[in-house]
C-alpha cells in the first residue's frame, strides 16, 4: 500500500522534500556563518530556483491568453456567460467572506494594542491616493498596445517637491507632479480582458472564427504539454528557492510583540479560511468531502509558497487541475486565469487585518463607516494586486488612504511581509481551485449536453 501511495503521490512528496529541505538547508548554512553570506553567494544558492521561476514566467503569457480564448470560444456564449457568472459569484461571496473573517479575528485579538516599541519603520513608500489606484485598474484592463502589455503596466506615480522646492515655493501635497509610469510588471488583468472579449468575438462569428480557434487550442495545449515537463523540475527549483530566501532574510527576530501577533493573526486567519471556510462551501456545493482535492493540489500549494506568485503557479494549478482532480479542461482554462488575476482570498484576508492592525497600533478608533470602506477598498485591493510577489504590500496603500493613515505606515508591517506573503499566495491559489472544482460542478449537465452535441456534429460531418 505504501508503495502505491508513494508512485501516485511521488510528485507532491518530492515538493514536500523539496519545501522542508530547503528550509533547514538555508538554516543550516546560515547559522554555520556568523557575518552572513554575501549578495553574491545568494544569487548561487537561488541560481537554480531562479532558471525554474523564468521557466514558469514564460508559460504564463501564451497560456492565459490561449487558455481564456479557447475555452470562451470553444462554448457557446449562453454557457460561457453561465460559467462567468458562477465564477464571479464564487470569487465575489468568498473574497469577502475573507475580508469579514479577518476583521472579526483582528478586532478580537486585537494585536495592534500595547507597547509599540516592538515595531520599526524602514523604507519608503510611494505617495497614491485610493481614486488613484482604482483608476489605475480600470485603466490598466484597456491596455492601449498588446505588445507593451506583455511586459509593462500604467501605475501612477506621485513626484514629491524636494525640500528645498517646498520652504521656498511653499508648496503643499496637492502640488506634487502625477506622473504615469508604465511598471515592468505586466499587465495581466488587460490580457485578461482582451482575451475574454476575443473569445466572445470568436464564438459568436462560428466557422469563419474556426481556424483562430484551433491554433489557440493548439498553442494551450502545447504550453500545458511543457508545464507537465517543467512541474517534474519543480521540486529541484523550491528548494533553492526557499533556501536563497531564508539566506537572505533579515532575522527571524523581527517576528515578536505586536508584529508577531499580528502575524499570527494573519496566519489564522489564512488557515481557517483556507482549510474550513472554502472546503466548506466545495462540500455544500458538490456534496463531497474536500480532502482529497486539496491533496490533489498540494503540488500547486506548495509552488505557491515557494515562489510567492499565483501567476507563476497558475501553469501548475491548472495541471493539477486537469490532471489530478479531473476537472473539465474548459472550466479549468476558462476560471484558473481569471482566477489567478482577480481572485485573491488570501490577500483579502491579509488587506483588512493589516490595515486595522495599523490602526491599532496608531490608536485610532475606526467607525463603522471606516470598517465598511476598510472591507470595500480590502476588496478592490485584492483584485487590484498583481499576482506576484508582495503585489499586495503596494496595493495597500489604497486601504490606508481610505481611512486617513498615511502611506508610508505600510512599513509598520513591511519585515514579516515577504514570509505572509507566501502563505497568503497558498491560500489565493487555494481559493481559485476549489472554485474551479464548483463551477465544474454545477455545470456538468451544460458542458455533457455541449460534448454530446460535438460529437453528434462530427458524426454528421
Ligand atoms: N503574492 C500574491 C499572489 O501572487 C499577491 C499578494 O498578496 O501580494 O497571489
Amino acid at each position: 500500500i505504501l508503495m502505491s501511495f508513494m508512485k501516485g503521490n511521488l510528485l507532491t512528496i518530492l515538493t514536500v522534500i523539496g519545501v522542508f529541505g530547503g528550509v533547514v538547508v538555508g538554516v543550516i548554512m546560515r547559522n554555520s556563518r556568523e557575518e552572513g553570506w554575501t549578495k553574491r553567494e545568494i544569487m548561487y544558492v537561488s541560481y537554480v530556483g531562479d532558471i525554474f521561476l523564468q521557466m514558469l514566467k514564460s508559460l504564463i503569457l501564451p497560456l492565459i491568453v490561449a487558455s481564456i480564448i479557447t475555452a470562451i470560444g470553444g462554448l457557446d456564449l449562453s454557457l460561457s456567460g453561465k460559467i462567468g457568472a458562477r465564477a464571479i459569484a464564487y470569487y465575489f461571496i468568498t473574497t469577502v467572506s475573507a475580508v469579514i473573517l479577518g476583521m472579526i479575528l483582528v478586532s478580537i485579538i486585537h494585536p495592534g494594542e500595547g507597547d509599540v516599541s516592538s515595531i520599526h519603520k524602514s523604507g519608503t513608500s510611494r505617495n497614491v491616493t485610493t481614486v488613484d489606484t482604482l483608476l489605475d485598474l480600470i485603466r490598466n484592463m484597456f491596455p492601449p498596445n498588446l505588445v507593451q502589455a506583455c511586459t509593462a503596466q500604467y501605475q501612477t506615480q506621485l513626484i514629491p517637491p524636494s525640500d528645498t522646492e517646498i520652504i521656498e515655493k511653499n508648496l503643499t501635497l496637492h502640488d506634487w507632479e502625477i506622473s504615469h509610469n508604465f511598471t515592468t510588471s505586466s499587465n495581466i488583468l488587460g490580457l485578461v480582458v482582451f482575451a475574454t472579449v476575443m473569445g466572445i468575438t470568436l464564438a459568436k462569428m462560428a466557422e469563419q472564427g474556426k481556424p483562430l480557434l484551433i491554433f489557440f487550442e493548439t498553442l494551450g495545449a502545447a504550453m500545458l504539454m511543457i508545464t507537465y515537463w517543467v512541474i517534474w523540475v519543480s521540486p529541484i527549483g523550491i528548494f533553492f528557492l526557499v533556501a536563497a530566501k531564508i539566506l537572505e532574510m533579515e532575522s527571524f527576530e523581527a517576528i515578536v510583540g505586536q508584529l508577531g501577533m499580528y502575524f499570527m493573526t494573519v496566519l489564522v486567519g489564512l488557515f481557517i479560511h483556507g482549510f474550513i471556510v472554502i472546503p466548506v462551501y466545495y462540500t455544500i456545493c458538490t456534496r463531497k468531502l474536500p480532502f482529497r482535492f486539496i491533496v490533489n493540489m498540494s503540488q500547486a500549494l506548495f509552488t505557491a509558497f515557494g515562489t510567492g506568485s499565483s501567476n507563476a503557479t497558475l501553469p501548475i494549478s491548472m495541471g493539477c487541475l486537469e490532471e489530478r482532480n479531473n476537472i473539465d479542461k474548459r472550466v479549468v482554462r476558462f476560471v484558473m486565469p481569471i482566477g489567478a488575476t482577480i481572485n485573491m482570498d488570501g490577500t483579502a484576508l491579509y488587506e483588512a487585518v493589516a490595515a486595522i492592525f495599523i490602526s491599532q497600533v496608531r490608536g485610532m478608533a475606526l467607525s463603522l463607516g471606516q470598517l465598511l470602506a476598510i472591507s470595500v477598498t480590502a476588496t478592490a485591493a485584492s483584485i487590484g494586486a498583481a499576482g506576484i510577489p508582495q503585489a499586495g504590500l503596494v496595493t495597500m496603500v489604497m486601504v490606508l488612504d481610505t481611512v486617513g493613515l498615511p502611506p508610508e505606515d505600510v512599513t509598520l508591517i513591511i519585515t514579516v511581509d515577504w514570509l505572509l506573503d507566501r502563505f497568503r499566495t497558498m491560500i489565493n491559489v487555494l481559493g481559485d481551485s476549489i472554485g474551479a472544482g464548483i463551477v465544474d460542478h454545477l455545470s456538468k449537465d451544460e458542458l455533457l449536453k455541449i460534448s454530446e452535441r460535438e460529437i453528434e456534429m462530427d458524426r454528421v460531418d
